[in-house]
């Protein structure tokens, strides 16, 4: 089954239901991408900081050259890292992103997060990660978000990408963005979740003609790869008594209910898996819909716990 698509203020179609690429190993990075695209699936959402871009492009360029896929069929997604803000760095990171990925424009490229690092050369450490030294000193750059989105913005008349969104926005951010943004941003990309839901935020993109990208759409699931202990001590989503509940009662899944709750409002998802049965499930989730009753009773569930957080990276001041 295709993804659906939404038209984004770009005026460009974006498949619903992508697939996300953070934490996909580099030795078999090449053989996910080329599994998924046999599976279906359309839009990939890659970054700089997953360190495996190259390895897209292999799975992405033996796609093409088998005759899975033309260049055009695909919505490749990137985005623009925390130490490359300043304004004269913007277009060659990109042009590197894109040979790394051997194509010549991203359909879709975002601004990772709202914070600005100092430049660190790619010969020196790539990807650069977040911290000066890759130990653990911050160096902030002075580059403003209004300096980095007007180079976003040449991207776009450059044709190196055909749509340009941000990513870890909130309220603030985006309300600034605005007031100096000559194309407005076409997506959203934010952890949501039963357990993180941002109706507030979900709500303003929505008036303002933004579409949202859900990520981490399991919740804590995808952060127990990494350890993490905030994610370790949640309840797992796919467990809950409710979700297991709606699941039985569509025949489907948990982790399709939780992908559904998103794209049924028009949110897009981008679930991550190296399991070619997994794939299929995740995408192929849109045939059905969740009733008025499992809609508020997973309003319910909002505990707002955020697991991605930019301070889980820094180094912390002890208080007492
Ligand atoms: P995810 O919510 O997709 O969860 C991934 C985990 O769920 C993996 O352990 C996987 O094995 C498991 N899983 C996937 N499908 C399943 C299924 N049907 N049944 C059971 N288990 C299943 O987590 P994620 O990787 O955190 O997020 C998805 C994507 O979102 C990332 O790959 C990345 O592209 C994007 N992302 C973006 C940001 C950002 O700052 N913009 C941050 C985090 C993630």
């Amino acid at each position: 089954m295709p993804s659906p698509t939404v038209k984004l203020n770009s005026g460009h179609e974006m498949p619903l239901v992508g697939f996300g690429l953070w934490k996909v190993d580099n030795a078999t990075c090449a053989d996910t991408v080329y599994n998924a695209i046999k599976a279906g699936y359309r839009l990939f959402d890659g970054a700089c900081d997953y360190g495996n871009e190259k390895e897209c492009g292999d799975g992405v360029a033996r796609a093409i050259k088998d005759g899975l896929v033309k260049r055009e069929d695909l919505f490749i997604v990137s985005k623009l890292w925390q130490t490359f803000h300043d304004q004269d760095k913007v277009e060659p990171i990109t042009r590197r992103q894109l040979a790394d990925w051997q194509v010549d424009y991203f359909d879709l490229f975002l601004i990772h997060f709202p914070v600005a690092l100092e430049y660190v050369d790619p010969s020196v450490r790539y990807p650069p990660g977040w911290h000066y030294d890759g130990k653990s000193e911050i160096r902030w750059s002075k580059a403003t978000n209004q300096e980095t989105w007007g180079a976003m913005e040449g991207l776009v008349e450059k044709g190196l990408a055909k749509s340009i969104g941000v990513s870890n926005y909130q309220a603030q951010t985006l309300y600034d963005t605005f007031k100096y943004a000559k194309i407005r941003p076409a997506t959203l990309q934010v952890e949501l979740h039963p357990y993180l839901q941002q109706t507030e935020l979900v709500r303003l993109a929505k008036a303002e003609g933004i579409v949202v990208t859900a990520y981490s759409s399991f919740g804590p699931t995808g952060f127990i790869e990494l350890d993490m202990d905030r994610a370790k001590g949640a309840a797992p989503l796919m467990e809950h008594e409710a979700i297991k509940a709606m699941a039985s009662k569509h025949n489907k899944t948990p982790a399709q209910v939780l992908l559904r709750w998103a794209t049924q409002r028009g949110i897009a998802v981008i679930p991550k898996t190296s399991r070619p049965a997994v794939m299929e499930q995740n995408l192929n989730h849109t045939d059905f819909n969740l009733d008025q009753e499992e809609i508020d009773r997973i309003a319910k569930m909002d505990l707002n716990l955020k697991f991605n957080q930019p301070t889980n990276y820094f180094p912390t001041e002890k208080l007492w």
